[in-house]
């Protein structure tokens, strides 16, 4: 069901509530929250359409796209934080003066929502955040339990990265482990005032933007690297975003329905499109990714259903079938590949052994 998606009329709050706000925020968030405009490198990709590429982090923030409106900007996804959807917004003012009144996540995991909270608190008027019907659930029964479980992780892993300190052998290790715990310890604080800011417009199958200068289609083609995951699709300029769906590091596919992905795949393939933004890497063009990716998905799922049908155990799968992987893949996936690739192979085998 297509929808068009009409002006809303929203409640101006008063400035000092704006005021308050921001002056809140500067007493409570850590140091990185202050921190502005280097965690994204800006690409236009076509008139008034940015990516943004989010440099690499310790914890790590997905890319956004910036699209501009006639009387507003629609931002796709927010990160793992407030602090870096703020450092984000500091760049937009930058571009354009025009407020963010639309915010799109394209799934629920971390990295792509935690950040909602900083548009509605920047722009008080009124930002709809958008997402597919089952994001929204997903981030109520998935999300919400996962940054409480992060919250009681957290002091572990600083305790780690402070152990690899002591350990350093060189000035050059020490210099990087500082900065991952510098930027884990900012994270950890930041993480527990995180105020979970669910979508308040959300959608079945399309929602389409219909703009004089531009028509944005929001869409969601299937089953994929989760079962709410959308496709932000540019007609006009030819433009697709593709959050985690596809992107260019190596598919995490925990969440993820590999059958289905395939598929889903196929049905993106079939718009109009050059330029691709993906939820990480850099931007790419054509469909070569795509070709890449379900070739990569059907050879994890013939292995592995090849290996458990001759009686082989998860450990046995892992070996056999990922050093077939990193052999045929190594070099057309991000040098974490390996490692990677082992989460894959034991997600395959769990969908093979256990059938939904
Ligand atoms: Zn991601």
């Amino acid at each position: 069901m297509k929808t068009r998606l009409r002006a809303n009329l929203f409640l101006l709050l008063p400035v000092t509530c704006f005021l308050l706000l921001n002056f809140i925020c500067f007493l409570l968030v850590p140091p990185a929250c202050l921190a502005v405009d280097d965690l994204f490198d800006i690409k236009p990709v076509a008139d008034g359409i940015y990516a943004a590429i989010a440099k690499p982090a310790y914890k790590v923030n997905c890319n956004a796209v910036i699209i501009l409106l006639d009387d507003g900007v629609l931002v796709v996804d927010t990160h793992s934080k407030p602090s870096a959807a703020r450092a984000l917004i500091e760049q937009i003012k930058k571009l354009t003066p025009k407020p963010v009144k639309y915010v799109v996540n394209t799934h629920f995991h971390w990295d792509h929502y935690q950040g909602n909270e900083a548009y509605p608190s920047s722009w008080p008027a009124g930002v709809e955040i958008i997402s597919s019907e089952a994001t929204r659930a997903n981030i109520q029964r998935l999300g919400i339990p996962r940054i409480k479980n992060e919250i009681v992780s957290m002091p572990q892993e600083i305790a780690r990265l402070k152990s690899d300190l002591e350990k350093a052998s060189n000035a050059e290790q020490k210099t990087a482990i500082q900065e991952n715990l510098r930027q884990a310890e900012a994270y950890f604080a930041e993480l527990k005032l995180i105020e979970v800011t669910l979508p308040t417009m959300t959608f079945d199958h399309s929602l389409i933007l219909h703009r004089k200068s531009r028509t944005v289609e929001i869409l969601w083609l299937g089953l994929a690297h989760t079962n709410g995951d959308i496709f932000v699709f540019l007609p006009k300029e030819r433009v697709l975003c593709t959050g985690d769906s596809l992107h260019g590091w190596t598919p995490f596919m925990g969440d993820s329905y590999p059958y289905d992905w395939i598929k889903t795949l196929d049905a993106a393939e079939k718009l109009d499109f050059d330029a691709v933004i993906g939820g990480h890497g850099d931007v790419m063009h054509g469909k070569e990714k795509f070709e890449l990716w379900k070739q990569y998905f059907q050879d994890l799922m013939e292995r592995t259903a090849a290996v458990y049908a001759e009686g082989a155990s998860l450990d046995e799968a892992k070996k056999s079938v990922s050093d077939f992987l990193v052999k045929k893949y190594a070099a057309k996936f991000d040098p974490g590949f390996p490692n990677s690739v082992i989460g894959n192979v034991a997600k395959a085998y769990q969908v093979i052994a256990f059938p939904r």
